[in-house]
């Protein structure tokens, strides 16, 4: 099976956009996040079943987990949050590694604001390190509804800079044009098929 690149970094940091920047040089890129979605959206997985047990006040009259509800229940929570990608985890996890295995490719990319705090089967993390000032600013672009009040909690409850930092085996600065990501993602990637290949 192909190897995991982990691309992670904290809301606003700039995960998507080295996604993409890795998906137009032909590396199958994995949103893990919105894996997770496809998971407690689907009112019959036994994961979202578990988690409204858990937590009746987050679902939806369908069963289903509603992002909107999702946000304001587990957003400003951090033990409602933890527990919630307790659930969500080994079931994400499973899907996964599912559509790597079907992956014809060196290494794929797995893009997930969690990667950090749980044990993945990566091959190497790659941590895109943004300062908050620029995560504020992109974060308020594209939220225009948000306060800078909730844009900053949100940051605050990221995991703190230097966790992402520790796990990192490599680390991409993001507060620059979005010439210089396509420059960026092309000199790791040329490093990662040499290693890999
Ligand atoms: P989230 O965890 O919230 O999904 P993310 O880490 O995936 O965030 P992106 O969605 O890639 O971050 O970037 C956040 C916002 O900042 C997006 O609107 C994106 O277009 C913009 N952005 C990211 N990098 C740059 C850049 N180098 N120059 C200009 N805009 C950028």
């Amino acid at each position: 099976p192909p190897k995991v690149l982990v691309l992670t970094g904290g809301i606003g940091s700039g995960k998507s956009t080295f996604a993409r920047a890795f998906e137009a040089l032909g590396v199958p890129c994995l949103d893990a996040d919105a894996l997770a979605r496809t998971v407690h959206q689907d009112p019959a997985h036994p994961a979202t079943v578990q988690i409204g047990r858990a937590f009746p006040q987050a679902m939806a009259p369908d069963g289903s987990l509603a992002r909107g509800t999702l946000r304001s229940v587990f957003a400003l929570d951090p033990a409602a949050n933890e527990e919630l990608k307790r659930i969500l985890r080994p079931a994400v996890l499973a899907l996964a590694d599912d559509w790597t295995r079907r992956q014809q490719s060196p290494y794929v990319v797995w893009e997930s604001a969690l990667a950090m705090d749980q044990a993945l089967p990566a091959t190497r993390v790659l941590v895109v390190d943004t300062s908050d000032r620029s995560r504020a600013a992109r974060i308020a672009l594209r939220n225009p509804d948000w306060t800078r009040g909730q844009v900053a909690s949100i940051i605050a409850l990221q995991l703190p800079r230097a966790d992402y930092l520790a796990r990192a085996d490599d680390v991409v600065q993001n507060d620059g044009t979005l010439d210089e990501v396509r420059a960026l993602a092309l000199q790791l990637h040329h490093r990662y098929t040499d290693l890999w290949s």
